[in-house]
């Protein structure tokens, strides 16, 4: 039996996950005034998904030193160890240095082969014993690049359940999404979602020390319901979780943003359902949905598949899951299963008829 309590970890992931959204949101930042940019240039999302994962995988060791570390993350440094990487692996040095000054908290300095090393304790395989961090350094690529939403999302699994999780989502809105089309005044742009197993979901501002309970909207009115899916039509069948709207009676258009920030905005209650259908053959990942999945059910929600089942994190690197996942709160869930599966139906049946 593992440790209930899991401050200290809890506590390591915020200033973890803070830090690397600081590092990113320079790099956006930079992105977005440079005019120079071709919009094809893959490089200034490649330096931040690396330069956060370094961070994040600094931050945990220092702060916790005398736990065996094992880390699921999205990136290797294959690819920054060839000859032709050598600037991007310099300039990725650089931000994490500039990164850690700038905040103060601790006095190091980086080598080139210090970040390759903390990039590389990234390549765990998790499962179901032991104690696995999850971490997706940024969540929402597509999101990042257009100036829109993004996150850094960090979870820790401890005997295949996921225990904490943090979701840094340094452009949304601190009071509500409804404020996304910039009526928010700046300085309250930027969250930090935070959740422990059995102690309820937090949000703050970010880079700001005071964290406020969330909880999930209850209606029980699918009337009242407004939902979320991606802003990317590649990644979730739009007309699928269109259908499911109409049969459950939502009346609000879609809410299409990037990333995990779907779930921090539901578990603030923003709104009240999150429809996932990728297309098929799509293999979800764990970093794609822990931290997400533990800060919406802390605030009082239900994530499944498209069949009811929980999510497993317990397999490795993949969900192995069936068709999608949903999210809403415990009263809505019955009747979303039901539309979800009678929709899924409609379609399989009318394909099979083509
Ligand atoms: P979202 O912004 O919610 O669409 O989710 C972003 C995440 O979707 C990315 O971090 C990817 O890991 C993941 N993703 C990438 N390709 C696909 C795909 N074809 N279908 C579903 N998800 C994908
Ligand atoms: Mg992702």
């Amino acid at each position: 039996m593992s440790s209930s309590s899991y401050e200290k970890e809890l506590a390591a992931a915020k200033k973890a996950a803070s830090l690397a959204a600081r590092l990113c949101q320079t790099v956006q930042k930079a992105l977005l005034k440079s005019d120079i940019q071709s919009k094809a240039d893959k490089s200034p999302v490649t330096v931040a998904d690396y330069g956060s994962q370094a961070i994040v995988s600094l931050v945990l060791k220092m702060e916790l030193p005398s736990e065996k570390f094992s880390l699921v993350a999205e990136e290797d440094s294959a690819d920054l160890q060839k000859d032709e990487s050598q600037e991007t692996l310099k300039r990725i040095t650089d931000l994490v240095n500039d990164t850690f000054s700038s905040e103060g908290t601790y006095s190091i300095s980086v080598s080139e082969e210090d970040v390759l090393a903390a990039i590389d304790s990234g390549k765990s395989d998790g499962g179901p014993h032991g104690r696995h961090w999850v971490l997706d350094p940024i969540d929402g690529t597509k999101g990042f690049v257009r100036g829109d939403q993004y996150a850094i999302a960090l979870a820790l699994l401890d005997e295949g359940r996921v225990v904490l999780g943090v979701l840094a989502c340094p452009n949304l809105p601190f009071t509500s999404i409804a404020n996304l089309d910039g009526h928010s005044s700046e300085n309250q742009i930027g969250c930090l979602f935070s959740a422990q197993t059995g102690c309820g979901a937090y949000m703050q501002l970010l880079h700001e020390p005071s964290a406020a309970k969330i909880s999930v909207c209850t209606t029980e009115n699918p009337a009242d319901a407004s939902f979320f899916e991606s802003y990317e039509a590649a990644h979730s069948l739009h007309d699928l979780s269109s259908a499911i709207a109409k049969k459950l009676g939502v009346q609000a258009p879609p809410v299409r943003i990037d990333s995990q920030a779907k779930y921090g905005a539901l578990a603030r209650g923003d709104g009240a359902i999150y429809l996932r259908f990728p297309h098929k053959g799509y293999r979800e990942k764990i970093w794609d949905h822990a931290a997400g999945s533990i800060v919406v059910t802390e605030a009082g929600g239900i994530a499944t598949d498209a069949a009811g089942n929980n999510l497993d994190f317990s397999k490795g690197r993949y969900l192995d899951l069936d068709t999608g996942i949903i999210v809403t709160n415990k009263k809505l869930m019955p009747s979303l299963l039901s539309a979800v599966q009678e929709a899924i139906r409609e379609q399989t049946q009318s394909a099979s008829h083509m």
